[in-house]
């Protein structure tokens, strides 16, 4: 900045000096020609008095001087040259100052000398003879004055030079000091120079926008963060490069990210080469799918491109837990595949009783037998089918019955009092002791979850064996407890019984009309009421399957 300044002033003062000098070197020339004329004019008239009075005499009797002097016939002819012969020099009649002295006496030229080649002044006079006598001079050129001027216009100019010098030095100093100093965080507070102030005006209100849009999109990043945050739903949003944005709570818990990888490249953080080709899917335009397990689990991650322009600026990872759906799907399959094959073996012994009997190929006496066992698997058909009715029917939610206000130990009294006869020709002792507890509940539910328990216990039993049912009402829930001295289940099978079709026991299970679904059916009622089961179960010694109501009401 100094250094434009001084040049800049530097160039100033020499236009300035130089137009200011070329102006001077006119004038003087000008002033110095007239002078330097007039001088002619007055010595011309001197040397004419000389020769009117002496003739060439005192012309010749003159000493050398700077001034030549030319003594011209009336015809033309030079009668005497101080610097030429005479006889050497042309008619001079035509000369512009003799012409002019030939019409008024006196005549005056300033040209190129013929003769000399140098630029000169004459004058000219006319005198009582006719004949001319004329004086010139070489005239003193502007390239002569312009170098006699030459050392003081060296020293102008290193004067000037120096003093822009200084000027700059110091202007730029006032100039750029102030500048130097700005507060730029605080414009107005600035006391520079008034030009500055629209520009400091300038910053402060472009300040004041920039900080607007900054708080607005903060306020934006919160309200997007508190509204993904909490999503069970992973979101990750990249930019172009794959580095991280944004990343939600979900998100960082499965892809074990804290929240410090915010900038950070994600492939760097946790790589998994599904999610590379997902992203390079994303930045191609395209949205891509891809199943990722990840610790047990398994995941749809679904990379989607942010388009601006038809240009990819970003990307949006999202991750959904298929994990229970892939589940679900697969006890679907299995629970299919189980059906068909439990469906198939009575309907198989059903087929071949029938077509023994249609053949007339059993004796009377065994027709009974075939005939029972048609019927026993026809039930057992029947206990089947009902079941599974019974199960898709709670995992649609059971949606159609009504609950209501359930006193659960009448209820588990009018579901004991239907198994009486069952108890007794297995011999077992079936007995039932508690209080009124009431349950918000679907009573059809509930009446299940007691025939499923007590039928249980009287299956599994010795004849001579007990089966306990107990009602007891506590503050916040009511229990129902059912205890038989049967068969016991081992402590590893225990979590398994729950299972469609699970059998400790199939033989046993199939011998006592078992469906392997009477459990699963205890325990989709059970979740429907919020209820929680706990077994205790030891080989020989009996089982208790206790189920705990929550009283509160349960929303459908
Ligand atoms: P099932 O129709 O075969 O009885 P469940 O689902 O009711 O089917 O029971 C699953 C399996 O659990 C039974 O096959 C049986 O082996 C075992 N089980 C259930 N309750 C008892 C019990 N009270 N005592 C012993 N074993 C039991």
């Amino acid at each position: 900045m100094t250094r434009r300044i001084f040049w800049s002033i530097c160039l100033v003062a020499i236009v300035v000096l130089l137009a200011s000098l070329a102006l001077n070197l006119s004038v003087v020339y000008d002033y110095f020609t007239k002078s330097q004329m007039n001088q002619l004019e007055m010595q011309t008239h001197l040397a004419a008095q000389g020769v009117q009075a002496d003739g060439l005499e005192y012309l010749s009797a003159l000493p050398d001087a700077d001034n030549r002097i030319t003594w011209i016939a009336a015809d033309g002819s030079v009668l005497f040259d101080t610097e030429n012969q005479s006889g050497s020099l042309g008619n001079h009649l035509e000369r512009e100052e003799i012409r002019e002295a030939l019409d008024s006496g006196a005549g005056q030229s300033i040209r190129l000398s013929e003769t000399m080649n140098v630029e000169s002044l004459y004058y000219a006079l006319r005198l009582e003879d006719g004949t001319f006598i004329r004086l010139s001079a070489n005239q003193q050129s502007r390239r002569t004055l312009l170098l006699s001027m030459l050392k003081p216009l060296g020293a102008i100019i290193l004067t000037a030079l120096i003093i822009s010098a200084i000027l700059a030095f110091q202007l730029s100093r006032r100039l750029v000091q102030p500048l130097n100093t700005l507060d730029l965080d605080h414009p107005m507070e600035c006391k520079a120079y008034e030009e500055l102030s629209p520009f400091l005006e300038r910053i402060h209100s472009q300040q004041t926008q920039l900080k607007q849009q900054e708080a607005q999109l903060k306020q934006k990043k919160r309200e997007f963060e508190a509204a993904t945050w909490n999503m069970t739903e992973g979101l990750v949003i990249l930019n172009q490069h794959g580095n991280i944005l944004s990343i939600n709570r979900s998100a960082s818990q499965l892809l074990g990210i804290s929240g410090y990888g915010v900038g950070k490249d994600l492939l760097l953080l946790n790589y998994s080469p599904e999610v590379d080709q997902l992203i390079q899917g994303a930045r191609s335009g395209e949205p891509c799918e891809k199943t990722v397990q990840i610790g047990g689990g398994e995941y749809q991650f679904l990379a989607s491109p942010i388009l601006t322009g038809g240009k990819v600026f970003g990307i949006a990872l999202m991750m959904f837990d298929i994990t229970e759906k892939q589940k679900a799907e697969a006890l679907r399959r299995e629970f299919s595949a189980n059906v068909s094959h439990e469906l198939k073996t009575p309907l198989q012994t059903i087929s071949g009783c029938a077509e023994l009997l249609s053949s007339g190929m059993v004796q009377p006496a065994d027709v009974p037998r075939f005939s029972g066992q048609i019927h026993a698997e026809s039930k057992r058909l029947i206990a089947l089918v009902e079941d599974i009715i019974g199960l898709s029917h709670l995992d649609e939610g059971a949606r159609d019955m009504q609950r209501e206000t359930v006193d659960l130990f009448a209820l588990a009294q009018n579901t004991v009092e239907s198994l009486r006869p069952a108890a007794q020709a297995a011999g077992v002792e079936l007995d039932i002791q508690g209080e009124a507890a009431e349950i918000i509940g679907i009573p059809q539910l509930l009446s299940g979850i007691v025939f499923n328990l007590c039928d249980n216990g009287i299956k599994y039993n010795h004849p001579g064996g007990k089966v306990q049912v107990f009602v007891e009402s506590l503050p916040e829930a009511a229990r129902l407890t059912v205890q038989d001295t049967g068969i016991g289940i081992p402590e590893s099978e225990q979590e398994r019984i729950f299972e469609r079709f699970y059998r400790v026991d199939k033989s046993r299970s199939k011998a006592v009309g078992g469906t392997g679904l009477g459990l699963s059916i205890v325990k989709h009622s059970a979740r429907l009421h919020d209820a929680t089961i706990e077994v205790q179960s030891h080989i020989k010694q009996g089982t208790t399957i206790t189920v705990t109501f929550p009283k509160g009401e349960k929303q459908p």
